[in-house]
């Protein structure tokens, strides 16, 4: 079997509401999406959700790998999984340039690809038999006016149905509200809560002071906190690990596998929050998790603003490995119109992301648009 077509789109997603961190706002994204086309008929689909701040390329870089990529993939014979990564990189060793969210999405195409040769899903591939669950998180995020209060009692009543049982909780930098926005929280839900700083706390002795106090007031109920400090400074990230009672998770700061590594040696996290995205795909998620468990590290399996497609991809990966904690996959759930056909979402059940029992992703494109190349 090989590779005898690629096409690569520009898809836009939009959100239902708008998603603020602490520097910055979305309202939609534009994401890129691959189907790789076999000789014998089958197609493989991936997704990349560039956002140059956290995974480190561009729209525009991830387009331009994937399009010199795409140029050398056609003739590849694929006929494991275990081939996809050296010819994927073989071809970013011969351009000399690589994206990650590019890999991303041609490994999950070829991935995809595999699992509907041999009909398993990709979990499958990845070594387990059934799927293997964590809690799940769906975000709060910043606003300005917003009740907190009201805000979390529309998520829980939304998602109850899904058994949601944890909630990501952004922070602003500012001590005082976030304590508020916390607190506001858990008045109403008596679940999991787990915060993500984005970076917004430049001084770790005010990340250490305000995540004690937390911690004095609400213990284990907030599970874990998210780059603190300004990315890849591992001194201020080590220094609030080493001093604050809510465990830390490196999620900027572990962008790529070099990344993982040092944090891994300098016992920086207690954890990292590992994303296909800025790792550059399945493999290299793979050698994050072996890296990470060697080391007690704990791993989550996040998300970038990444539709149906990529969130399957995640998904398959967080529940074909061991060694996970918990996951946040949850863009795809507040996107008013994703390229992926309803019934071919992944599911939200018992509190959990879990793959569809279905050949590869598991995923079926609806509508979409003129591909901004066909390469054959
Ligand atoms: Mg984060």
């Amino acid at each position: 079997m090989r590779i005898c077509r690629i096409r690569i789109y520009e898809v836009n997603l939009d959100f239902t509401q708008p998603a603020s961190i602490s520097y910055k706002t979305w309202t939609r994204v534009n994401n890129l999406l691959t189907i790789v086309d076999t000789d014998d008929g089958l197609s493989g689909y991936g997704e990349a959700a560039p956002f140059k701040p956290i995974t480190g390329d561009s729209l525009g870089d991830s387009l331009r790998f994937l399009y010199s990529a795409a140029k050398r993939l056609i003739g590849e014979k694929l006929s494991s999984q275990e081939e996809i990564r050296p010819i994927l990189d073989k071809v970013s060793g011969d351009l000399g340039f690589f994206s990650s969210t590019g890999m991303a999405a041609l490994e999950s195409s070829c991935y995809d690809i595999a699992g509907k040769m041999l009909g398993k899903p990709i979990y499958r591939l990845l070594g387990s038999s059934e799927p293997k669950l964590s809690p799940n998180t769906v975000t709060i995020y910043l606003g300005a006016t917003e009740d907190i209060t009201d805000r979390t009692r529309d998520l829980l009543a939304r998602y109850s149905e899904h058994g949601l049982s944890r909630i990501k909780l952004k922070l602003s930098g500012d001590p005082e509200p976030d304590l508020h926005r916390v607190l506001s929280v858990a008045k109403v839900h008596t679940g999991l809560i787990t915060l993500d700083a984005n970076q917004a706390y430049p001084n770790p002795d005010m990340a250490i002071d305000l995540f004690n106090r937390i911690h004095d007031r609400l213990s284990s109920q907030v599970a874990l906190v998210e780059e603190p400090c300004p990315k890849r400074d591992l001194r201020k990230l080590k220094k609030v690990t080493d001093n604050s009672r809510i465990p830390t998770f490196a999620d900027e700061s572990a962008a790529t596998l070099d990344d993982i590594k040092r944090i891994v040696e300098d016992k920086a996290a207690n954890g990292i929050n590992l994303k296909l995205q800025k790792v550059g795909g399945i493999t290299r998620g793979l050698e994050a998790v072996r890296l990470a468990s060697m080391s007690n590290i704990e791993v989550m399996v996040g998300c970038m603003m990444e539709g149906g497609t990529s969130i399957a991809c995640g998904t398959n990966f967080a529940t074909g490995v061991d060694h996970i904690s918990c996951t946040d996959l949850d863009t795809d759930l507040e996107l008013r119109n994703d390229v992926i056909i309803e019934d071919s979402k992944t599911l939200f059940i018992h509190g959990s992301r879990v793959p569809l029992d279905r050949p590869g992703l598991g995923v079926e494109l609806g509508r979409l648009p003129s591909p901004i190349y066909t390469i054959d």
